[in-house]
């Protein structure tokens, strides 16, 4: 059977594999498609697209938007959108605006912490893009301060830490109006990973309905097959069509290998349908 990953990160946001080099590793895993879903950009969707045509692999481009629900944030993934898209455009301003603001307040709160970091230090070794906090616990990891990534969030960067700063999310609903609006298909991310019981659960797949979503995540790294059961009911129940991806970060989330979760491939052909309903 075919198989795809629809939920792959690049170097373009938190990943730490170039766009042409996560195409190259999914052409010798044998994977017929991946989409490019990096945080609030899309910048890694051309070269990894000229990559993919060299060698044989179809390049979905997507996006995956931080958003507000209910005080919370819950990820949006969107599909088949138009990167130059002019709604898209202003997002991409807007959110790397509200980054750039919330990285000089975290670094600021490192910095009275002692640590030897600065802005523009961070941004020397990411250079390009507009970073976050993964870049932020990497360059602590650079300092000895921390052995992982997820060290540095678990000590210092997860909510409710001593340095996390929030920053402003656009809302659930107005992601999934964005990404239609710019040609695409919205699908809710890694519903499980938001710590909600079963009713909340329900409550968050029904918005998703009621906004237009087209899926729901339920192939995802470290989701169990009763988890997954669970999934496809809350799909059935709502009329959402199942996906899955991995979340591939590289060496950000180690643990997580590309195409490590095995996503069928007429999951993207019935997700690629929907875009005309
Ligand atoms: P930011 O965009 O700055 O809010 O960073 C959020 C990103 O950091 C998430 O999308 C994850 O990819 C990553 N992240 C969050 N928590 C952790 C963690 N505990 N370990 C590793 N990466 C994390
Ligand atoms: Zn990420
Ligand atoms: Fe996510
Ligand atoms: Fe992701």
């Amino acid at each position: 059977m075919d198989k795809v990953d629809l939920h792959v990160h690049t170097t373009a946001s938190d990943g730490t594999v170039a766009p042409k080099y996560v195409v190259a590793q999914a052409a010798m895993l044998g994977l017929k498609a991946i989409a490019i879903t990096d945080h609030d950009t899309m910048a890694g969707i051309k070269e990894a697209g000229e990559a993919g045509e060299m060698m044989g692999v179809s390049i979905i481009p997507g996006i995956e938007i931080s958003s507000d629900y209910q005080g919370r944030e819950v990820h949006v993934l969107g599909y088949f959108l138009d990167p130059d898209a002019p709604a898209l455009q202003e997002y991409y301003e807007k959110s790397h605006a509200a980054k750039r603001e919330r990285n000089a307040k975290i670094i600021e709160k490192l910095q009275k912490k002692g640590f030897d970091i600065t802005l523009e230090a961070v941004e020397a070794e990411n250079p390009g893009i507009v970073f976050g906090r993964p870049h932020i616990a990497r360059y602590l990891m650079k300092l000895g301060v921390v052995s992982s990534v997820s060290e540095a969030f678990r000590r210092y960067l997860d909510r409710g830490r001593s340095c996390f700063v929030g920053r402003e999310l656009i809302p659930f609903a107005e992601a999934s109006a964005l990404i239609r609006k710019c040609g695409g298909v919205s699908v809710l991310a890694h519903p499980l990973q938001y710590g909600y019981k079963r009713s909340e659960l329900d409550a968050l797949c029904s918005a998703a309905k009621d906004a237009h979503f087209s899926g729901i995540e339920i192939y995802y790294s470290g989701y169990s097959e009763s988890d997954r059961a669970k999934l496809f009911d809350l799909a059935e129940k709502y009329s959402l069509l199942p996906t899955g991806g991995s979340d591939f970060h590289g060496d950000n989330k180690p643990e997580i290998k590309l195409g490590g979760v095995e996503v069928p491939a007429y999951f993207l052909i019935m997700l690629a349908r929907s875009q005309f309903n």
